[in-house]
Formats: C-alpha cells, sequence, structure tokens
C-alpha cells in the first residue's frame, strides 16, 4: 500500500466517511486552519470559531480511533499558511507516494486541489465527500435542455428514490408539499422553547485569532459559545429538535416576531453544513420520531422539513455544479447599488431590517423568512449590486459556505440568475411583512402609507423595482398582475418619486 496523504477541509466532518473504516499507519490524515480560509471573506467571529472548534474535536476524534493525524494550528509555526505547500512539505518530511482529497463543495477548492495535484509529481486521486444525496451532475442531468430547474420535480424524485415519506409509490397522505398549511404568524410568545445551546469556552481560541490579525464580523461571548462543534453536540441539536420544535416548524417556519430568533427553526445548517451530520440521517431521524408521534405532530410539520433538506439543500448543490463559474458573475437586473453602511450595524429606523441585521451580528443566524423576505427583499428592492450581497452573506452566517449561499443569494433572493431558481423575484411590499409577525407594531415607519415621512419605504421602493425592470419583468405570467395594478395606482408618479428620494438617502433610512 502507498504511504497516502488524505486531506479533509474544514467543511468534510463526516465521521462515517468510508476512509475511517480501515486504520493504517501508510494513511496520514492532513488538517490545518487556514488564512486562506478565514481571509476569503469577513467572516462573522462565532463562524470562525466554530469551524475551528469542530476542526480540533473532528481531528482528536478521529486520532482517537487509532488513524493518524497531522492538524496545523493557525499560529502553528510549521503552518506555510499555503496549502500546496503545507501538503508538499508533509510529502517531503513524511517519504509521502499518493496524495487523496475529497471532493470539496465549492468551486474555488475543486480548482485549487486540481491545480496542486498536477504540480504534485506524485499519484493524485479524489473521492466523493459521502455527504449528499445525489452526485454533482445529478440535477443538470436530470433537467437536460429545460431552462427553469423546477425544485418541485427533483424533490419527488428524491423522495421515491430515498423511500422518504412514502406509501409505496404515493405520498403520505396524499400530497407531496403542504406548503400552504405552513404560512402562520406567532400569535402566542407561550409556545416557543429555548434552543438547545452548548455553553463552552473557546476564549482561548478567540484570543488566538485576535492576535493572528485575523478580521471578523460580529459578535461572540466566547466563555459561553452557543453552538454544536462536535458530532455529539449535534445529535443533541437533533433529538432536541424532533421532541420540542418538529410539532409546530411548519406552522411558523415563515413567522416574523421580535420575541425569538430561532423560533421553530432546527439551528441544524451548520453541523450538515460542517457534515458533523449527514443530511439521509437527519431525515430518517425526523420522519422515525414523527412514525412514533402520529397522533400529536401533523404531516404538513414534517413534510415542510424534510423537503428544506432532501429539496431546497441538495438541489441548490445541484444548481451550483450545474452552473459555476458564470452563476458568481450574474447580474440579471444590472444592480450596482452599494450595500447601505447600516447592514454592518443594524442601526436602521426600519425595524424589519434592524431586527434581521441585528440578531445576524449577534447569533451569526437568520431564519431563512428573515433572510428572503427581509435583508434579501430589501436588497433587491433597493438595487444592491449581487457582489455586495454575496459578501455579507457569505460571511454573516454560521452556515454560509458558497455552494449554499449563492444560490440561495444571487438564485433565490435576488433573481440575478433570470429565473433558473425561481420563477419570479421574491419581493414584497410592507403588506408581507405585517402579516407575517409584528415587527411593523414597533417600527418608526408606517406600514399602510405609501408616501409621506413616514411611509414605509418598502411600499414605494417595492412599486419602483417593477416600474424600472418592466422590460424584463412584464411579460412574466405570474408577473403581469403586479403591472396592471401599478398603472393603476392614482399616485404612481409621487410613489415613484419618494422611492427614488429614499434611494438617494439610503444610509439615513
Ligand atoms: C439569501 C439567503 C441566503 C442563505 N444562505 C444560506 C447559507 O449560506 N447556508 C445555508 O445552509 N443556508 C442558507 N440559506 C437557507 C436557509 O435560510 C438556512 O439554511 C436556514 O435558515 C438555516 O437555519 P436552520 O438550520 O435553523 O434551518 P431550518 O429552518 O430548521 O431548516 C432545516 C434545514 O433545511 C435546509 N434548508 C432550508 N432552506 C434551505 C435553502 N433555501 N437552501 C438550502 N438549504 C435549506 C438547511 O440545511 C436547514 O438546516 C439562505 C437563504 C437565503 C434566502
Ligand atoms: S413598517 Fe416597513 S420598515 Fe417598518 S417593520 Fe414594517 S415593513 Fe419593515
Amino acid at each position: 500500500m502507498p504511504k497516502t496523504l488524505r486531506l479533509i477541509l474544514g467543511d468534510q466532518l463526516n465521521q462515517s466517511h468510508s476512509w475511517f473504516e480501515e486504520k493504517s499507519d501508510d494513511h496520514i490524515y492532513l488538517m490545518a486552519e487556514m488564512r486562506q480560509e478565514t481571509d476569503y471573506v469577513n467572516h462573522h467571529v462565532q463562524k470562525v470559531l466554530a469551524f475551528f472548534d469542530s476542526m480540533r474535536n473532528f481531528a482528536s476524534e478521529i486520532e482517537t480511533q487509532g488513524h493518524q493525524m497531522r492538524y496545523f494550528k493557525l499560529d502553528d509555526p510549521k503552518n506555510p499558511q499555503d496549502l500546496e505547500k503545507l501538503i508538499q512539505q508533509l510529502v517531503n518530511d513524511e517519504g509521502i507516494e499518493k496524495f487523496e482529497y475529497q471532493l470539496p463543495d465549492e468551486y474555488r477548492l475543486d480548482e485549487q486541489l486540481r491545480s496542486i495535484c498536477k504540480n504534485l509529481k506524485i499519484s493524485t486521486d479524489s473521492v466523493d465527500s459521502e455527504h449528499f444525496l445525489t452526485k454533482r451532475a445529478f440535477l443538470e442531468e436530470f433537467f437536460k435542455g429545460k431552462k427553469t430547474y423546477l425544485m418541485e420535480s427533483f424533490y419527488r424524485e428524491m423522495r421515491k428514490k430515498y423511500d422518504i415519506l412514502m406509501d409505496g409509490k404515493e405520498p403520505v397522505e396524499g400530497k407531496w408539499n403542504f406548503d400552504h398549511e405552513n404560512r402562520s404568524a406567532l400569535k402566542d410568545s407561550k409556545l416557543l422553547k429555548k434552543p438547545k445551546a452548548h455553553p463552552k469556552d473557546l476564549s482561548g481560541l478567540l484570543e488566538m485569532l485576535e492576535k493572528s490579525g485575523v478580521k471578523t464580523i460580529g459578535k461572540v461571548d466566547a466563555e459561553n459559545f452557543p453552538w454544536p462543534t462536535s458530532r455529539k453536540e449535534c445529535l443533541e441539536v437533533l433529538d432536541h429538535f424532533c421532541k420540542n420544535l418538529l410539532i409546530h416548524f411548519g406552522d411558523y417556519q415563515d413567522a416574523l416576531t421580535t420575541w425569538d430568533a430561532f423560533l421553530f427553526h432546527s439551528r441544524l445548517s451548520f453541523a450538515m453544513n460542517s457534515k458533523m451530520l449527514s443530511p439521509l440521517e437527519v431525515v430518517q431521524k425526523v420522519e422515525s420520531y414523527w412514525e412514533g408521534h402520529r397522533k400529536e405532530i401533523s404531516i404538513s410539520q414534517v413534510e415542510g422539513f424534510i423537503r428544506q433538506i432532501i429539496g431546497w439543500r441538495e438541489y441548490m448543490r445541484g444548481v451550483y455544479w450545474a452552473k459555476m463559474p458564470d452563476y458568481a458573475e450574474m447580474n440579471f437586473f444590472g444592480h450596482d447599488r452599494k450595500l447601505p453602511d447600516w447592514f454592518w450595524t443594524g442601526k436602521t429606523k426600519m425595524k424589519c431590517l434592524s431586527e434581521a441585521i441585528g440578531q445576524s451580528l449577534d447569533l451569526a443566524y437568520a431564519h431563512h423568512i428573515q433572510r428572503l423576505m427581509v435583508t434579501g427583499n430589501f436588497a433587491l428592492l433597493a438595487g444592491i449590486h449581487p457582489d455586495e450581497i454575496d459578501k455579507w452573506y457569505l460571511g454573516i452566517y454560521i452556515d454560509a459556505i458558497e455552494w449554499v449561499e449563492i444560490t440561495n443569494t444571487r438564485g433565490m433572493s435576488q433573481f440575478a440568475d433570470g429565473g433558473i431558481v425561481g420563477t419570479k423575484p421574491y419581493v414584497s411590499s410592507a403588506n408581507y411583512i405585517k402579516k407575517q409577525g409584528n415587527y411593523c407594531d414597533h417600527c418608526a415607519y408606517n406600514h399602510k402609507e405609501k408616501v409621506g415621512d413616514k411611509a414605509c419605504p418598502f411600499n414605494s421602493l417595492y412599486w419602483h423595482f417593477y416600474e424600472r425592470n418592466r422590460e424584463k419583468l412584464e411579460k412574466n405570467p405570474r408577473i403581469g398582475m403586479a403591472y396592471r395594478t401599478l398603472d393603476k395606482l392614482k399616485n404612481k408618479q409621487e410613489i415613484l418619486e419618494q422611492a427614488e428620494s429614499y434611494l438617494s438617502n439610503i444610509n439615513e433610512l
């Protein structure tokens, strides 16, 4: 057996990978904390801490199992902070004859590893990361020749293929999708449960980041770091979700409220994106918990959750590999405005945005509807350049890795891909935000007004968005109605002028 160096990236913490089935002194595992990863965007401090702590826990577990691990901390003098040099260094020092890596999820790393392999003078190989339900190219083949990739057809295929929520060939309880039942606002704060936290002291790790000069955004209480950073902790979060949150997941999936940041969301995205949990084990555990509790938990809760994982998550990955690298350049509307300064502080008079941004800075987390219908909605209505928006989303969230961030941001939220992911842009006026919760009740602006000092900016910007993109959108059959309403507005000109004035003073909103 040739002496083999096996690279494990920071988001490849999959203990069940077949690499670990066999123990051999000829297999040397390599993990490293690298400046190229801390610096490719300005990350939230909790995100960097979560990744490094999870990597360290993973490395020590693998070592305890008897595997050969070489782990390089960020401040290790032997860490050259250059992946190619590091690999070459180990090849020379340890007499390595073969280099292997698991296929990365990011295009940037895929390119880098291919190039490193070309330069190495030993044999090289790549293997699957054994995490996803589909191979990289599956989605592209599934939708061959189609302009729009309909998520729902992909999702049904996954349900059938993996026999999830199926009753023979039919969906369990007769319907594939219960989305229409999953749109309630939360009226009673007593239903809320405390998140499952795993407070641990990461102040030493934080000190290392600070001493090394790593630039981060956001806040952290490093002595009580709350995110799960080991497989055991991730499994506990999953268990907590099944026992306490699943019962209302679907009902309040789209709710917006000042009462709580997490509501009935699972907080499992980091656990899955780092691969400490596999998507299949998460959905199978949730399905089997539901099967044992069918009297209390309705199908709409569990179907809503499972669709996010085997549907949206898997689908976004397929879109990423089908469309990169061009996807990262797409800007369908030609938007070019800078992100307002208050995206980095949360200091805006708009309550919905101050809540969603403030919470993101405090917790490195916002749930899907905050990302899509508050921050994303505002950015799209205001015509912010997708590069600016991507940079923000890629940095701020604990779960942000490009394959799932960019497809959600440029695709689902900004329609910058011109309709690959979505059939129409996700935009709304204040109506939607008001309907979903209590933000508008605590806002300096009036959700009912379109013009005047107190008029909610979403209202005029909504019509401004449609007016300025008429040529691109009017013929879309799903949007025609909006144009008929716009053209009937008595004070259309005044509304458009109000929007112009808000856009000229965007930093003051
Ligand atoms: C603009 C924008 C940017 C986003 N960026 C990211 C990102 O960088 N990383 C990320 O993991 N998710 C991203 N999402 C998707 C989603 O918002 C998060 O996965 C979710 O909020 C994570 O919280 P949770 O684990 O509590 O999710 P839950 O609400 O409990 O959902 C369960 C799981 O479903 C999956 N999921 C749900 N929606 C999506 C989706 N649209 N795409 C992919 N997976 C989904 C996640 O793995 C999540 O953990 C983004 C969404 C938008 C609109
Ligand atoms: S009034 Fe407008 S800005 Fe204020 S919270 Fe409601 S939607 Fe947001």
